[in-house]
């Protein structure tokens, strides 16, 4: 599942080549991945790249949005037009730009199977690609985007609060710290491997209660919790285990060259006389730590 570095990342990306080109034609191949009306971005311009926690907005002239979600396994890949000269070259991952869940679509023809929603833009072809088909793209008015419900119920990004204020929101609920971390009507953008890997940086102990934390321990894992997803946006996201190929085209983050304890089962501690990373189930979610020195 993508997280916040993820969304960011292609956010970046599409903000350089997508201002100023026009949007021709929306298809819609599956009606469940789409939402609003597609006649209000027809014809319209890119005025820029925006995201809501995890949420993409291509922001178009007349106060319009295309919002995407990309949950599980949505992705986008932005292909520019083809130059005449290559017309004929077997489809590769040239020029593209891609973003989400990381699978051989990102490299492949398209559409493929998993094409739900294609934009043809006067100059390129953005693609959203969703294997699973819980994510989904809208277009309506900015503002009725802006006031959908589960976006008016998502708390502050970590980037947009102080530590004070993280400490306050945390330190009201009885619940595993990690579980607080991740609960988007609390902060959001924080997802489990970003969590996971947090935590070891605090040394805080993934089961801690978030009211039992002590000293200054909510600083730090204020402090972490902005150094790991910084670290995830400079490394372009984490592209999943079971795409490593992806790295062969120069596609795809670098963050999983970076975990911490997320995906480190039965490793050695990155610390010096630190333990051996243990695994269990939070939440319903993989939670990694070091029993030596998470406390
Ligand atoms: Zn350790």
């Amino acid at each position: 599942m993508p997280e916040l570095p993820e969304i960011e990342t292609v956010r970046l990306q599409l903000a350089k080549v997508l201002p100023g080109k026009k949007i021709r034609k929306i298809e819609i191949l599956k009606l469940k991945s789409f939402q609003g009306k597609k006649e209000l971005a027809e014809g319209k311009e890119v005025i820029g790249v925006k995201r809501m926690a995890k949420v993409l907005l291509i922001d178009l002239a007349g106060d319009i949005d295309i919002a995407i979600h990309f949950k599980m396994t949505g992705q986008l890949v932005f292909e520019p037009a083809v130059q005449k000269s290559t017309k004929y070259e077997v489809p590769s991952a040239k020029g593209r730009i891609v973003g989400g869940h990381p699978t051989k679509d990102f490299t492949g023809e398209l559409p493929s199977k998993h094409t739900r929603v294609i934009f043809r833009l006067d100059s390129g072809t953005l693609y959203f690609n969703d294997q699973r088909l819980f994510g989904w793209v809208m277009v309506n008015s900015e503002f009725k985007i802006q006031n959908l419900k589960f976006l008016q119920n998502l708390g502050p990004e970590p980037f947009d609060i102080t530590g004070e204020e993280f400490e306050k929101l945390v330190s009201r609920s009885k619940r595993p710290i990690k579980l607080v971390l991740m609960d988007q009507t609390v902060i959001s953008g924080v997802g489990n491997i970003y969590a996971n890997d947090a935590l070891w940086e605090a040394k805080v102990n993934p089961r801690r209660l978030a009211n039992t934390l002590r000293g200054n321990q909510y600083k730090e894992l204020y402090k972490s919790v902005l150094g790991v997803l910084r670290e995830g946006i400079r490394y372009g996201g984490a592209t999943a285990a079971d795409a490593k190929y992806i790295n062969l085209h120069g596609l795809g983050g670098h963050y999983q060259e970076h975990f911490r304890t997320y995906d480190r089962e039965g490793e050695e501690c990155l610390r010096e006389d630190g333990g051996i990373i243990h695994k269990f189930s939070l939440g319903g979610r993989g939670t990694y730590f070091c029993p030596v020195c998470q406390r």
